[in-house]
């Protein structure tokens, strides 16, 4: 019997720290600013520092007047100081004049402050008109300000040479526009992990197409397809085999030759036609099958060899669709996200949850239940949220993996939780009302 086949089921854990020990973050590319649809998730290949200040001199905050502090002191609504209007600063047109003592020049917001200034006056401090008007002679400026007032100094956001972000840092939109202000076109990022996925079973057909005796939708194969882009994957294959060693193995030196991880589905149990493991064996060798966990024990992990060298991860996913969803969450995801650079954050979010329901498992597996997350109705209760069943817990059950917001996790050790007890939950993407 080979090692991978021991009696003993690996624990989450164990699996995942062996799948993990396998991935390399992949090599970094440049991906333009400008690409939020190519750049969005990507993550930081080293930390990003600042190419130039920001601002990068000192700029108004204020449309207003440019003037010298020491010349309003004392000025009031009943007591304003005329200042000669000189001209004017505005936003990527700055003024070439120097302020002399007596004089103000007209400002708009980020323009360059001119020399000889010391502090804006806002518009709405003067009687000067508000909005589009003309360059007046004169303003009469009806309030002291303070030296410096309504001035961005230079650098006061960005310092050249500070770092803005740092290294494993995944691109969401709150950092796109200050690596631009920072100077930067481009930003260095890990490669997307390639992904292939092939789905196995003589029973299978296409999506929409008229069912034959016996046949039913390749539901997985599009769903796990799904679930590698939205994990950050780069989908380079998505394909089909029947119950056959010798066309699995085909397709999966296929798949192999273009993807840095391969994912099947089917065929991966004990049944008589559960080919995908000898298939496995033939391209290149399986690390661990079996995993103690509800659905998707029968999973496994193995290896192959490129002919670039590299090194491909073939994941064998359990053929029900709920345990090859599941399986993918707790193991293909993190997988993924590491190629893809990420250091932590492997796993989902989770919060804490006061089961509504009595639940039964089995015992020895940690089991990942499907369920609803509602608020609390006690808003003063110590658990926010409560998790509700989201329908059968059968692995074929997809009606309650649509319904669900995330996975309730059940330890090994019980074989069932009675309703109120507190469990974790795992939250889908976008699960929040
Ligand atoms: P298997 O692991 O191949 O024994 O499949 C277990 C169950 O999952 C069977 O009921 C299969 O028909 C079903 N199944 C396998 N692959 C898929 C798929 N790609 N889409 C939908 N159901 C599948
Ligand atoms: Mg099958």
């Amino acid at each position: 019997m080979p090692a991978w086949a021991g009696e003993r089921l690996l624990s989450l854990e164990e699996a995942l720290k062996r799948m993990l020990a396998r991935v390399e973050p992949l090599s970094a590319e440049d991906v333009a600013l400008t690409a939020p649809a190519e750049l969005l998730g990507r993550v930081a290949s080293g930390d990003v520092t600042a190419r130039l200040s920001m601002p990068p001199w000192d700029d108004s905050a204020m449309d207003g007047f440019a003037v010298r502090a020491a010349d309003v002191v004392g000025a009031s609504a009943g007591a304003g100081i005329q200042l000669r209007v000189i001209g004017e600063a505005a936003a990527g047109k700055p003024s070439s004049a120097e302020l002399q003592p007596g004089t103000a020049i007209r400002i708009l917001t980020g323009a360059p402050v001119p020399v000889g200034a010391d502090a804006v006056v806002p518009v709405e401090l003067t009687d000067a008109p508000r909005g589009m008007a003309g360059l007046p002679a004169e303003v009469s400026v009806h309030a002291t300000v303070a030296l410096g007032a309504h001035i961005r100094p230079s650098g006061s956001d960005l310092v050249a040479g500070r770092v803005v972000i740092l290294r494993g840092t995944p691109i969401s939109p709150h950092h796109v526009a200050v690596l631009v202000a920072a100077g930067h076109a481009t930003v260095a990022v890990h490669a997307r992990p390639r992904v292939a996925v092939l789905s196995t079973g003589d029973e299978l057909t296409d999506p929409g197409a008229f069912l034959g005796p016996g046949r039913i939708h390749d539901s997985s194969g599009p769903g796990i397809a799904a679930q590698v882009v939205a994990a950050g994957g780069r989908l380079v294959s998505v394909a089909r085999a029947r119950d056959h060693l010798n066309e699995v193995e085909r397709s999966l030196r296929a798949a192999v030759a273009a993807a840095d991880v391969v994912l099947v589905t089917g065929g991966v149990s004990v049944g008589a036609h559960d080919v995908v493991k000898d298939a496995f064996e033939r391209i290149g060798e399986i690390d661990l099958w079996r995993v103690a966990i509800q659905p998707g024990k029968p999973l496994a992990f193995g290896r192959a060899l490129r002919a670039d060298g590299g090194t491909t991860l073939l994941f064998g996913l359990p053929g029900n669709p709920v345990s090859s969803f599941v399986t993918f969450e707790l193991f293909v995801r993190p997988v993924l996200k590491r190629f893809a650079g990420r250091r932590d954050h492997l796993a989902r979010d989770a919060v804490a949850a006061t089961l509504a329901d009595d639940v039964t498992k089995s015992p020895g597996r940690r089991a990942f239940l499907r369920v609803v997350l509602e608020p609390s109705s006690d808003t003063s209760a110590p658990i926010p949220w409560v998790a509700r069943l989201a329908g059968g817990q059968g692995s074929h059950v997809l009606s309650a993996l649509a319904a669900a917001d995330g996975l309730a996790v059940v330890p090994e050790d019980v074989d069932g939780l009675p309703a109120g007890s507190v469990v974790t939950v795992w939250r889908f993407d976008g699960s929040l009302r």
